[in-house]
């Protein structure tokens, strides 16, 4: 089957540099590294691989940015992110083809995220002009009470591959409409679509005569060697980071010296939970939205199905439907419904969880297996009659991979739902509001989809609870992320 590449002229408007003080710049040192589509594991083009010095450049320019930055009146910090937006949007077609290009998702999901994450920016566009105080009497009667918000000062964001653009403006959009300024790192595998988003904002902020280095970007091949000396430095006052629980950890002990404020948007473990009164092609379609974004990896992805005995083999009959009716390929090809997995390493582990499931008495009831083609795929996957204690059902998949539980009441749903580290989101498909509640109530987590496979959406609060993270994005909370409170007693 033939590729279809990355456009040329697209490829030939792609900044490939690091962004320090509104400049694109090579690497102090003039090394780069080699960006690969996964679905043909071929070169797309190289970057600039930042040091340490350009790290700290990068964070030397936006501390001087921040001063003139937060000065900017809510107004005009408002119309830059409009324009911003709307920048996004006439190029969206580019910005898609960079998003499939290295990440490898279908050119109609690399839309569906493009269009997401341009929501972030016209949300936080709203916003910036609507940041509150408050104001009255103490209780005592003796004074008032004035509380204001001021930005917290230059932030530093870290952002995964798998929403190149989403997860990078979900975190510069409220920065910016804060007052804060912001230094990214984007992912290693992903930074072409980052550095075109902050090539669309460069060039707002020049039209606009506002400061160059409001936004910089240090892609890089190490992630420490950039992250360390930033985290280290005193001027930087915000950390947010999108990506495992594990580095989560190590990055919030480090930003325990600094007493940095953190978000922390880590790994999931999402129940998908069907009940006895479910509509089950309701619950079998919101599956497939829930599972199969991405070809499973998303942090929201539905990583276990626990679903009610009474209805378990009509749902996965339907899955197993479903799922075979989806088009594996490369992510710019027509008709591609799943495209590949970022990487080598990630098919291995895909390939070791199903065995897993299988040694401990699961059935492949479709896929199971590597396509025969080049690049980084795996099979939209369901398996039936999964142990409750395989890793395919403890750990996250990241894959094209359903693994079915059954449960007989509700309570043991619940248990079962509740037995992870992870919280960050579930699912639920019940006809009964009574129920749809109490799960509300009883199921540990940050977000919960009832009847429905997706709850992103830029203007609510996103996050999760437990090991999966600190702080929301998304909505108004999203924006107090970016902002101290000061209280005058006069
Ligand atoms: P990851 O390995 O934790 O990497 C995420 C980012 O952290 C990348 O930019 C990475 O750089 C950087 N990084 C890695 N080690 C670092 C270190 N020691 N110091 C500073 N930065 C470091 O996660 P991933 O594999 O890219 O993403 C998948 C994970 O992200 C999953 O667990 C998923 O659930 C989670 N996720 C969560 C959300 C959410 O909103 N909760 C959203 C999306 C993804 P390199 O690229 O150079 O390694």
């Amino acid at each position: 089957m033939s590729t279809p590449p990355l456009p040329r002229e697209v490829l030939a408007q792609l900044p490939t540099g690091l962004l320090v003080d509104g400049q694109w710049r090579p690497s102090s040192t003039g090394a780069t590294f080699a960006v690969e589509d996964p679905a043909t594991t071929e070169v797309v083009t190289e970057v600039a691989d930042a040091s340490a010095d350009d790290a700290l450049a990068a964070l030397d320019a936006t501390s001087r940015a921040f001063e003139e930055w937060r000065a900017v009146a809510p107004r005009e910090r408002a119309e830059t992110l409009r324009a911003v937006f709307d920048r996004m949007t006439a190029r969206a077609e580019e910005l898609a083809a960079v998003v499939t290009a290295e990440g490898g998702k279908p050119l109609a999901e690399a839309r569906a995220e493009v269009a997401y994450g341009a929501e972030y920016v016209r949300w936080y566009s709203e916003q910036a002009v609507r940041i509150d105080g408050l104001a009255r009497r103490a209780p005592a009667g003796t004074n008032h009470q004035v509380v204001m918000h001021k930005p917290v000062g230059p932030a530093y964001a870290i952002t995964p591959w798998n929403f190149p653009i989403a997860m990078a403006t979900r975190k510069i959009a409220p920065a910016l409409a804060a007052g804060c300024t912001m230094v990214v790192k984007p992912a290693q595998l992903t930074p072409l679509t980052t550095a075109f988003f902050a090539e669309i904002v460069r060039e707002v902020l020049a039209e606009r005569g506002l400061p160059a280095g409001v936004l910089a970007v240090v892609p890089s091949s190490s992630a420490r060697r950039v992250s360390e000396p930033i985290l280290a430095d005193p001027r930087l006052r915000k950390l947010s980071f999108t990506g495992s629980t594990e580095v989560g950890r190590s990055l919030l002990k480090s930003a325990a010296d600094g007493i940095l404020r953190t978000s922390m948007e880590l790994g999931g473990n999402a129940p998908f939970l069907v009940f006895e009164d479910a509509d089950v092609e309701a619950a079998v379609q919101g599956a497939l939205a829930a599972k199969m974004r991405n070809a499973g990896q998303t942090c929201v992805a539905a990583n276990r199905f626990l679903v009610h005995s009474a209805v378990a083999e009509d749902f996965a009959a339907g899955l197993v439907a479903a799922f075979g009716k989806l088009v594996v390929g490369h992510g710019a090809a027509e008709g591609t419904s799943v495209g590949p997995l970022i990487e080598a390493a990630a098919v291995d582990k895909v390939e070791e969880l199903v065995a897993a499931a299988v040694d401990r008495g699961a059935s492949v009831r479709l896929g199971g297996e590597r396509p025969d083609r080049r690049g980084y795929f795996y099979s939209p996957t369901v398996l039936t009659g999964v142990d409750r204690e395989a890793p395919t059902v403890t750990e996250e998949i990241f894959g094209p991979v359903a693994p079915i539980v059954t449960f007989d009441t509700e309570a043991e749903a619940i248990e079962l739902a509740n037995g992870t580290e992870y919280g960050l989101v579930a699912y639920a498909f019940t006809r009964d509001v009574n129920r749809a509640f109490r799960l509300a109530e009883a199921i540990e987590t940050g977000m919960l989809g009832i009847n429905r496979g997706m709850v992103s959406d830029a203007s609510a609060p996103f996050g999760g609870v437990k090991s999966s993270g600190l702080g929301r994005e998304g909505g108004e909370a999203g924006l107090e992320e970016y902002l101290d409170s000061i209280y005058l007693a006069i």
